[in-house]
């Protein structure tokens, strides 16, 4: 078998849990397993590493950025290797260049193009276990890029595919994917399985434990994961196509905190409006979410809609520099204190009256409601981020 393992900054934090990693997959390769690792930045050092370009740059160059980014998943690689050498078992370490791991030029947000598998595969023809920096990639031009926080999910993912691994296993701090946050809702329970489409809403929508890209991928090339725990040895969660979760209204309640919302006042009531204000923020790669248009009165209307707290000034700033030229509007509010707490299970689709039981769980909880955007599977508030904690336990409350 090849099983792809995949461990986050927690589960190689220090010495002890660097060799409680390398003893786990140890154990795959003494059966005679070909094991390829996928490792990210130790503990939080992707944070400090932010922290230190900040107190030296404010604005720090998208690329240079990338390139010190690369530094905290080479760490882990390289000390992963030593450890395992030093339990008697060969090991290789390899970045993201060494792999050949072209991405998108989009630095801190590239997309994987395509991974070169010959060198993976004549190392583990050699008997080595294979230790691959998460999270890196390098563009056309050589350059480092990065595939946003919480990346090193997308690349085993990936090498999983590219790979036709026959096991792709996400090792992180919990015991799988829950129906909440289990550090914001004690009591919220772990899932045996979930689909993909399920899981990717969740994840889109706040729950980090996936990035959602890895999801997008693992739907795409059909690769079957586990989300377990490096620290026991409980099950984890599967996620996969279709699952058996009959009688579940919903399978989880997110919550993000890293969105803002902008309110464009006074727009012309005319044709073309929303798609030109839509496009103009497209054309600078800023994702828009909950999207909210007001009734026309006196020949006017107004638009909201959320982006990430990252795009907050850009999108800003792109809306003003076409104001009294293509958008001609009044003015714009900002509203940073924001999230948004969101319901997602298939079981919605047959049922009425889901998105009802949301709201009067808020309602009961002194909660206000600022948007509300809803699909088939999922319904989605924007509230004070004040009170995303009480919300979201009074939501999972009413549904579990
Ligand atoms: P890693 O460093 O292993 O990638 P992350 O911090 O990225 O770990 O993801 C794991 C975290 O995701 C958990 O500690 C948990 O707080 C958070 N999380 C958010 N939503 C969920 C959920 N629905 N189920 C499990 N964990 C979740
Ligand atoms: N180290 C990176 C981050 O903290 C990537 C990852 O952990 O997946 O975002
Ligand atoms: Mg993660």
């Amino acid at each position: 078998m090849l099983i792809v393992k995949k461990f986050g900054g927690t589960s190689v934090a220090d010495k002890e849990r660097i060799f409680n990693v390398a003893k786990r997959c140890i154990e795959d390769y003494r059966k005679g397993n070909d094991v390829v690792v996928v490792l990210s930045a130790m503990g939080k050092f992707t944070d400090v590493l932010v922290q230190q370009a900040r107190d030296i740059n404010p604005n720090p160059p998208k690329r240079e950025m990338d390139m010190l980014y690369t530094i905290g998943e080479q760490q882990s690689v390289a000390l992963m290797a030593m450890a395992m050498d030093s339990l008697g078992v060969p090991a290789v370490s390899l970045n993201a260049f060494q792999v050949k791991m072209r991405t998108t030029p989009a630095y801190g947000n590239a997309r994987l193009i395509k991974i070169e598998t010959d060198r993976i595969k004549n190392e583990l023809e050699s008997h080595k276990i294979v230790l691959i920096t998460g999270f890196q990639g390098v563009d056309g031009m050589d350059n480092y890029t990065t595939l946003g926080r919480g990346g090193s999910d997308t690349t085993a993912v990936a090498l999983a595919a590219a790979l036709h691994a026959d096991a792709c296993e996400i090792y992180t701090d919990v015991e799988g994917v829950y129906t909440a946050d289990p550090r914001i809702v004690p009591d919220a329970k772990k899932l045996p399985e979930i689909t993909y489409d399920e899981m990717l809403d969740l994840s889109s929508l706040g729950a980090g434990v996936l990035h959602n890209r890895s999801v997008e991928m693992a739907k795409r090339y059909g690769v079957q994961l586990v989300v377990r725990s490096s620290l026991s040895l409980a099950e984890g969660t599967i996620v996969k196509e279709a699952v058996n979760m009959e009688g579940m209204l919903i399978s989880g309640v997110a919550n993000d905190k890293n969105t803002a919302r902008i309110a464009v006042i006074g727009l012309e009531d005319q044709p073309g409006v929303a798609f030109k204000l839509f496009n103009h923020l497209a054309n600078h790669n800023i994702n828009v979410d909950i999207i909210l248009q007001s009734v026309g009165r006196d020949g006017t209307k107004d638009i909201s809609f959320t982006v990430a707290k990252d795009d907050l000034k850009e999108a800003v700033a792109t809306v003003e520099r076409h104001r009294n030229t293509s958008l001609k509007y009044s003015k714009i509010d900002v509203e940073e204190n924001v999230a948004k707490v969101s319901i997602v299970g298939a079981g919605m689709m047959s049922n009425p009256g889901v998105a009802a039981k949301m709201f009067e769980a808020l309602y009961d909880a002194g909660v206000n409601i600022k948007m509300i955007s809803t699909s088939e599977i999922r319904v989605t508030v924007l509230i004070d981020v004040q009170q995303t904690e009480k919300a979201v336990n009074a939501v999972h409350n009413k549904f579990f």
